[in-house]
């Protein structure tokens, strides 16, 4: 975090703030942890600080600590909009375009309060008076600590601290096992354990706590796995109605991409997630080595995210676009058959 940045954020909290800190629309475990974490150590120094979420997040996240005092914008709206006006500061965390964050984007875009951006994704947006993006970290729960250091406060880490950040950390990195996690990474997870974070109790928390109808959804995405060999390729579809019959919850369809990315041989991985509410097909890239899904989300599905995973979505029913997808493969033979 460069040093001037540091300062002018700094100077921002030198007197107590009425701030507000916003996750990204469908939050992960990086956005929560990232903003709970957040959260508490900006109280420790004293400001009045509220957590919004765009929408609601997974259950399997619904134990973190301070958790219970979200407040999810598409739920209280009124209450949602008055917090935003009346804050002097906006951190957004784990996203760095305001159209990540839904209909909560023209809320903020009329705010007169002053943006501070954390954040890891590529190509960020330029509406913060302070930003911190690096596209190196881990996840924007690392960098939540790495700030702390940076205004000389790293002696404020808590317990509550601890388990947000390292929970970010964690299923970020699926559980430290991609390239973006660096010796770093683990220094700062050892700091965390050592604040009082329990991976092990962590990870039961998150992973082992699946419900008997996500495990099925998981058969069903498993059966609709297509492998495109040609390309290196394959994905996974879901439609409404399996998703309906397996009484979906927010979060059931995390992770599940990863098991198309899995396949020996394949390099690419796509899950296209009907939604019939929203009229659209929401899809999850990933993807091994250097091809970017970032820049084939952006190109093709108005999306983004990182090189190796990235989101995007589809306004055509879902046949058209694993039709249209497939046939966009051709112009990318030859960097997924050199991967
Ligand atoms: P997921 O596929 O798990 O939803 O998201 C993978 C990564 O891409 C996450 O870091 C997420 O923030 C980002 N991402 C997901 N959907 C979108 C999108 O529509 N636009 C952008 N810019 N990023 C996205
Ligand atoms: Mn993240």
């Amino acid at each position: 975090m460069n040093k001037e940045t540091t300062k002018t954020v700094k100077t921002l909290l030198t007197s107590p703030k009425k701030i507000v800190i916003v996750g990204h629309k469908n939050p992960d475990g990086d956005a929560v942890g990232s903003c709970l974490g957040l959260s508490f150590f900006l109280k420790s120094l004293g400001h009045i600080v509220t957590v919004i979420m765009p929408n609601d997040f997974p259950d399997f996240l619904k134990w973190l600590p301070g958790c219970e005092e979200i407040i999810v914008f598409e739920k209280e709206v009124p209450k949602s909009t008055e917090l935003v006006e009346r804050a002097n500061v906006i951190f957004t965390l784990d996203f760095n375009s305001l159209d990540r964050v839904g209909e909560l984007q023209t809320v903020l875009e009329k705010t007169s309060a002053k943006f501070v951006m954390i954040d890891h994704h590529q190509q960020p947006a330029d509406y913060a008076m302070a930003t911190f993006s690096d596209v190196k970290m881990s996840s924007t729960s690392e960098m939540v600590f790495h700030f702390m250091e940076a205004l000389g406060q790293a002696e404020k880490l808590s317990k509550e601290i601890a388990i947000n950040l390292y929970t970010g950390i964690m299923t970020d990195t699926g559980s430290f096992r991609f390239s973006s996690t660096s010796p770093t990474t683990h220094r700062v997870a050892a700091k965390l354990i050592e604040a009082g974070a329990k991976g092990a109790i962590i990870n039961q928390n998150v992973y082992d706590t699946n419900s008997p109808d996500r495990m099925k959804l998981l058969g069903v995405a498993l059966h609709n796995l297509h492998i495109l060999p040609e390309f290196n390729t394959a994905y996974i579809t879901l439609t409404q109605k399996e998703l309906d019959d397996h009484n979906f919850k927010k979060g059931d369809t995390e992770g599940f991409v990863n098991y198309a990315l899995s396949v020996k041989g394949v390099v690419f991985a796509v899950i296209f997630i009907e939604n019939k509410q929203e009229n659209l097909v929401k899809i999850s890239f990933r993807s091994k080595d250097d091809f970017s899904v970032n820049d084939f989300a952006r190109n093709h599905y108005s999306g983004g995210g990182h090189i190796n995973a990235a989101g995007g979505k589809s306004s055509q029913d879902l046949n058209k676009t694993i039709n249209e997808f497939i046939s966009i493969l051709p112009r990318y033979k030859k960097q997924l058959t050199n991967a």
